[in-house]
């Protein structure tokens, strides 16, 4: 048994409790300007509760007991509609604090307020409140702090959120999950992270998989975090066959206790940023219980064990979140 807890919407837990754990899921996600969209509002609440708790079943029918909902503070979070489809489905839901990347996050919001005041110290204010008291007056407390970069060279406004996710996770002792685009800027973001004072084992270093590039995954592996294979489905980001070949070799070289998967599927979109059509053709492999149904048996073929697929689903996100040191990899 643990000793260390961890936060979920509806209460603490040990991390022991979690079982098989999706890394990277979404019940909602709202671009900052959706609600302006008043042509195109999305679906309501009641309409976007049932698509969850649907979601949700289907999940726990593949065996998945918890998941991590990385939505940061400023992409349409709201922590007690999850904290109340998890109370409906009995289902356990981690929910983060955190910012998004310049260009699709708030960016406008704390830009203008660091007119008045040092930008990461007002960000990291925010992430320690919501992760040590709670979002707003809900009670309802983060587990996480997500942030994420965008692609080319890291903007002053992205190293200012990775920083204060680093001072707030030192000051909590908060893990850290994030987003990188392409595959790109991972290796930055842990380095950043570490020089700052976070051990390399409380970062995972989110949609890896955008990438084959075997030697930025190993790179950032033998640094000691966490590498998130977690867009299983999203062919039109990287194809699932190269995400496959490329966990398949992690797991060759001894990575296989430093990877988690998962699927960043969002079940309901605030506003209306995708035409129905493109949504549509995203297709239904873009499903959390794809990794289940159509990955597994691929990992199986190309020689992969049921105990390492066991690993990636229960072993990594309990000892990811129980903050256990990982060992070194040649
Ligand atoms: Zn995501």
């Amino acid at each position: 048994m643990s000793q260390a807890s961890l936060q979920t919407v509806t209460g603490p837990i040990s991390p022991d409790e979690l079982g098989p754990t999706l890394m990277h899921e979404h019940l909602q996600i709202g671009f900052p300007g959706w609600e302006a969209d008043s042509l195109r509002p999305g679906p309501n609440a009641a309409e976007r509760f049932s698509i969850c708790v649907d979601r949700i079943e289907e999940m726990k029918s593949q065996g998945i007991t918890s998941m991590l909902d990385p939505c940061p503070s400023d992409l349409g979070r709201d922590v007690e509609f999850m904290a109340r489809v998890a109370q409906k489905t009995g289902f356990r839901i981690v929910c983060a604090t955190g910012l998004y990347k310049q260009s699709e996050g708030g960016a406008p919001y704390w830009n203008f307020r660091s007119n008045f005041g040092p930008q990461v110290d007002a960000m990291a204010e925010l992430f320690v409140r919501e992760l040590t008291e709670g979002v707003g007056d809900t009670g309802v407390r983060a587990g996480i702090i997500k942030v994420a970069t965008g692609t080319g060279a890291l903007s002053d406004y992205d190293r200012a959120i990775l920083e204060a996710a680093a001072k707030a996770a030192v000051e909590t002792g908060a893990p850290i999950t994030t987003h990188t685009d392409q595959g790109t800027l991972g290796d930055v973001q842990q380095q950043i992270f570490t020089e700052a004072g976070v051990p390399a084992h409380r970062v995972i270093i989110g949609h890896s998989c955008g990438t084959s590039d075997n030697a930025y995954h190993l790179k950032i592996a033998r640094a000691g975090s966490y590498l998130g294979f977690d867009r299983f489905g999203l062919e039109s980001v990287h194809p699932d066959a190269e995400r496959v070949a490329s966990l398949v070799k992690l797991i060759q070289v001894g990575a296989g206790d430093r990877l988690v998967v998962s699927h960043d599927t969002v079940w309901c979109w605030r506003g209306e940023p995708f035409p129905p059509p493109v949504l549509a053709a995203m297709g239904e492999m873009w499903s959390p219980t794809h990794f289940s149904q159509h990955i597994v048996p691929q990992l199986k073929d190309a020689g992969v064990s049921d105990a390492q697929i066991e690993t990636l689903l229960v072993d990594n996100p309990r000892r990811f979140f129980a903050g256990e040191k990982l060992r070194a990899l040649a």
